[in-house]
């Protein structure tokens, strides 16, 4: 991996503060490889305790902004106003912060899922085209090294044609109602801020992401959907589903997507069976990928490696037999927004036509499953053409 070739991006964020869930991440990762440098924030719902937060973060307090609107209209101008922003509120808000954040001409970094339907995906994308600006999309587990080993691995031929595609993302935090002490559990189960549904779009977007970078070659062409609420008081949203997909080359896929698995950890698994050869890669082993050769013993492939393909070593950071986790993938992710938003200035290396990450069509193909998978839920679990 080499240094940084260009000055940092000036950059802000909208939510991610104080006991936030993710917004600590969102700020260890662009500023892991100087790829952004935080100049301001609109960090909170409650503007005093934003404030505040962005002061502790070492912000001049002039520019820790009690909300969005105040922050995008003084900073999307003048020689030292930001470039780019992240948005990591809960879902209800993606859409029209995003919206305001490329009306104000900044490349934009969103939480998913993008946004709550597939016409209002578009509408962003639209927008984002029409002013050249990038969106990306934290599908943080893609960030991981194995991810591009497997997508090599696919590429070349490795397994075969691909038959089998299993997928899930099922934790067990959310076995029992924690929402009724818990305030980032309690907007999740909520239509009003969560949208549509729950686990299927806050934890089987993931895997399903990841299955998109590592087979970009299929797609699907209907699917069935059933999803069930274990903890009654959460209908209509539910904290478990189970999706059946049929790819357009007749392969065929299963996402578990559950927060109610008790036991589980995390439970973010990808296995991939193609007619020579399988891989699987489990989120909570990330620097392990096994691989399975039909008639031959298992061989575990380890991130850092010499044997690995070579897109899969472009990101690395410290050689094989250090492990690296979550915060190293978000890392990488942010330094590829940052590569994409250099890129479309004309400020990007070369080879800025192959990087891989979540863009505005991942952001939009995560809300177009979601809302497929709904339908056909709601009609009792149909299949349903994939629209
Ligand atoms: P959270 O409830 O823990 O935190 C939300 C934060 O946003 C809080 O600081 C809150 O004060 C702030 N906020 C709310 N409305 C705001 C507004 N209008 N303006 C400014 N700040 C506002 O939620 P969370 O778990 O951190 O989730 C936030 C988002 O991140 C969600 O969309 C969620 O789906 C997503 N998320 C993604 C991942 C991932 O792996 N990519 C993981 C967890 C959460």
């Amino acid at each position: 991996m080499s240094e940084k070739e260009t000055k940092p991006i000036r950059w802000g964020m909208v939510g991610g503060g104080r006991g936030s869930q993710i917004g600590y991440i969102h700020r260890s990762a662009a500023l892991r490889d100087n790829t952004f440098e935080l100049v301001t924030g609109a960090f909170d719902i409650d503007p005093e305790r934003g404030r505040g937060f962005g002061v502790d973060l070492g912000l001049d307090e002039r520019r820790s902004y009690p909300d969005y609107r105040a922050m995008f209209a003084e900073e999307s101008t003048g020689a030292d106003g930001i470039e780019a922003v992240s948005i990591a509120t809960p879902n209800n808000t993606h859409f029209e912060i995003c919206k305001a954040a490329l009306e104000h001409g900044l490349h934009v970094v969103c939480e998913k899922p993008l946004c709550f339907t597939v016409a209002e995906a578009l509408e962003l994308k639209a927008l984002a085209q029409a002013r050249g600006l990038i969106v990306g999309v934290t599908y943080g587990y893609a960030g991981h090294q194995m991810i591009e080993q497997a997508r090599a691995m696919v590429k070349n031929g490795d397994l075969g044609e691909i038959r089998i595609v299993n997928l899930q993302f099922a934790h067990g935090f959310h076995s029992a109602p924690v929402e009724e002490q818990n305030p980032s559990t309690r907007w999740r189960v909520d239509p009003k801020f969560a949208g549509p549904s729950y686990v299927l779009g806050d934890v089987g977007t993931h895997p399903l992401y990841i299955s998109e970078v590592i087979l970009p070659h299929l797609k699907i062409k209907r699917l069935m959907c059933v999803r069930q609420s274990f903890v009654k008081s959460r209908a209509p949203l539910e904290d478990n589903a189970v999706t059946l997909m049929e790819y357009d080359n007749g392969a065929i896929a299963n996402v578990w997507s559950s927060a109610v698995n008790a036991g589980s950890m995390h439970g973010q698994k990808i296995r991939i069976v193609g007619s020579k050869a399988s891989i699987e890669w489990w989120d909570e082993r990330p620097n392990q990928l096994s691989y399975e050769i039909q008639g031959e013993p298992v061989r575990i492939l380890e991130r850092g490696m010499d044997y690995l393909y070579p897109q899969a070593r472009l990101d690395d950071r410290i050689g094989g037999g250090h492990p690296e986790g979550l915060f190293e993938a978000w890392a990488n992710l942010y330094r590829r927004f940052g590569l994409a938003i250099n890129g479309s200035r004309g400020l990007a290396p070369e080879g800025i036509e192959n990087l891989v990450f979540p863009g505005i069509d991942a952001g939009l193909e995560g809300v177009r499953w979601v809302e497929n998978c709904v339908r056909s839920a709601d009609q009792g679990g149909v299949w349903v053409d994939y629209g």
